[in-house]
């Protein structure tokens, strides 16, 4: 096989909890990860020519090793002493650095395109355990679909698939450092914290009603104070129909669940005339981390 062409899913979290910073100054979360349409486009060829060269259409985003699809690729060469090079298109839609785990989905399918173009056969745990080296978010992004995920993030528990909806996702141009809010949510302390387990219980039960009702990121408090227009997106999407609203990871992209297709679309359209989102869009949950969209 010379190319592959694969698609891989943003995620959001629909509850997140942090339990306690270790002494290594990670912090163990709780965290109910769901995967959603909104994805990235990544063509990987291979090349007799030894190197990794990446486009995107994403201005300002890094194509050198500082790219996760790079230290991905690299990885992967390392450990398996593979030969010749890789060309890589990607191309961007998850917003950048807005807490849907875009570089580190983009991390997970070139691992995913690696195991396939070279036939290496490695399991999905192995895949797991590599993509771990690379961020706490990545194996969660190779096992996919609807998880649990404990410890830094890594520790996963497969879920049910979680009940039909539609999800409006609005990113405000604003950058959010991911370091500074769990510094801030040390000082500040935590009031009070999600019901995850009432959560798990309501995906099983296929109650999106349980599953909208729990709704809760331990993060947000931190991120709204420093970035009031995060709040009012949430008001503007209660407002516009949507059963509850939330700020995703460690923000500012912030995401409203709505039950039909027709309400999402109209809140769609209000929340863009509104001009407090930069990027706006209309997506669904997915049941996997990437597809594999072409092969040959
Ligand atoms: P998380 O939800 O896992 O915290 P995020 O959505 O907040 O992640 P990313 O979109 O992954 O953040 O981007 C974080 C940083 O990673 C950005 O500053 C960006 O420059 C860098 N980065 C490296 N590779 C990529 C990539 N392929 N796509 C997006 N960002 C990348």
């Amino acid at each position: 096989m010379n190319e592959i062409k694969i698609k891989a899913m943003g995620k959001i979290n629909l509850g997140l909890d942090v339990l306690r910073r270790r002494p290594d100054g990670y912090h163990e979360v709780r965290m109910i990860m769901q995967n959603v349409e909104l994805g990235d486009t990544l063509r990987f060829v291979k090349t007799e020519e030894e190197g990794i060269s990446i486009r995107t259409n994403k201005k300002d985003l890094p194509v050198d090793e500082q790219n996760l699809v790079y230290k991905a690729i690299r990885l992967m060469q390392e450990e398996y002493q593979l030969p010749g090079g890789i060309r890589v298109s990607l191309e961007k839609q998850i917003p950048v650095a807005a807490g849907m785990a875009g570089g580190s989905t983009d991390a997970a399918a070139s691992l995913v395109a690696m195991n396939r173009l070279f036939n290496l056969k490695l399991t999905e745990e192995r895949l797991r355990e590599l993509g771990l080296k690379l961020g706490a978010d990545v194996p969660f992004c190779i096992m996919g679909g609807t998880a649990l995920a404990e410890g830094i993030g890594e520790m996963l528990t497969s879920l049910p698939k979680a009940p039909a909806c539609y999800v409006l996702i609005a990113r405000p141009d604003i950058s959010v450092s991911t370091k500074e809010v769990y510094e801030s949510l040390q000082e500040e302390g935590i009031v009070s914290h999600p019901d995850i387990d009432g959560m798990i219980q309501a995906i099983w039960k296929k109650n999106l009603s349980g599953v909208v009702e729990r709704m809760e990121n331990v993060l947000e408090a931190v991120t709204v104070k420093k970035h009031p227009v995060i709040e009012k997106i949430k008001d503007k999407m209660r407002q516009e129909g949507a059963l509850e609203a939330m700020m995703s990871g460690s923000g500012p992209t912030v995401f409203g669940i709505f039950a039909d297709a027709v309400s999402a679309g109209e809140a769609y359209k209000q929340i863009v005339a509104s001009g407090l989102s930069a990027q706006t869009y209309v997506t669904r949950f997915a049941d996997c981390g990437q597809v594999v969209l072409a092969e040959e």
